[in-house]
């Protein structure tokens, strides 16, 4: 038997979008650590040429920050044929663009007779608009990028697809319909796509990340006046067994894993990174 390592990854090429995010990047690190070479293509581009120059800087391999929006099919072409030109042929994509907003979240947790006078703080007050955007960027925003990005795995016969799900994918948070029903539609898509690609040799896999402290998720998680855990993010430390909310790095190791041939017989599936979230039932 072979000594196993991700040595395969060195020099592949791969595009990440979000991937200037609190997530993305420490994803992006893990690839870098391995010689991948990274397209980070985020909607804020000053900011993915920023973290891209870092890390580029930091493990000695080629990282570069592509402007793209992941909801706008021809800026997704305009950012695969700057890639192409810049690093090659694509033969990994990481779909991490995503995320909640405060537009698309309800103020209370489970309506009672209390509320009937103030519709607006529940379900009955959410706005389309912002229930719109968060499903889309989740949900759209991963399979457009998809359909771009993984044409030069088609003509190669080789690829690897991984998305980023959620915990909300298998039982909703309460507050955020719109985030938790997108990334449910990301499970069963990362299924089907798996399932529709298998024969031309791209694997399709997703992540679902447990709790982690970022830009999306700070506003209900953190008390913003004391700086201590809100009610709601006390309730998923409880609801944690290992007690804690993840850091970032806690995902490089199912990252790497998933888009390495050491895995080259998984497609189709869902991998929790969540201190044991989704096996708890809370007794
Ligand atoms: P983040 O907000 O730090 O990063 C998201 C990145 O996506 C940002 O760089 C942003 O500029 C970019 N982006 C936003 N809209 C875009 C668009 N239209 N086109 C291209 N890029 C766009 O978020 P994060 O917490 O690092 O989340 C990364 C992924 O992980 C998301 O899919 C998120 O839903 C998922 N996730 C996060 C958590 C958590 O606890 N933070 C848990 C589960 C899943």
């Amino acid at each position: 038997m072979k000594t196993m390592s991700f040595d395969d990854l060195n020099g592949k090429v791969c595009v990440i979008t979000g991937g200037a995010g609190v997530l993305g990047s420490a994803m992006v690190k893990a690839m870098a650590s391995v010689g991948m070479k990274i397209a980070i293509a985020d909607i804020n581009k000053e900011v993915a040429e920023k973290v891209a120059a870092e890390i580029a800087s930091e493990f000695n391999t080629e990282v570069i920050g592509v402007e793209a929006n992941v909801l706008d099919k021809s800026s997704l072409e305009e950012a695969k044929k700057e890639i192409n030109e810049k690093l090659g042929e694509i033969s990994i994509l990481v779909n991490g663009a995503g995320g909640n907003s405060p537009q698309a979240t309800t103020k209370v947790e489970q309506m009672t007779e209390n509320d009937l006078d103030k519709l607006e703080e529940t379900f009955y007050g959410l706005e389309m608009e912002g229930f719109d955007k968060v499903y889309a960027l989740n949900f759209k925003g991963t399979l457009l990028p998809t359909m771009v990005f993984t044409k030069d795995m088609l003509k190669n016969k080789n690829g690897v697809v991984l998305n980023i799900s959620s915990m909300n994918s298998y039982k909703p948070l309460t507050k955020i319909p719109a985030y938790s029903a997108a990334k449910a539609s990301v499970n069963n898509f990362t299924e089907w796509l798996s399932v529709h690609l298998a024969k031309v040799g791209i694997r399709v896999n997703a992540i679902a990340p447990g709790f982690f402290i970022t830009h999306q998720n700070r506003f209900l998680v953190m008390d913003e006046k004391t700086g201590n855990y809100s009610p709601r993010g006390q309730k998923i430390v409880d609801n944690t067994p290992m007690g804690k909310f993840g850091e970032p790095e806690d995902l490089q190791g199912a990252t790497l894993f998933l888009l390495s041939e050491v895995s080259s017989f998984i497609t189709g599936i869902v991998i929790p990174v969540d201190g044991g979230y989704s096996a708890y039932g809370g007794v």
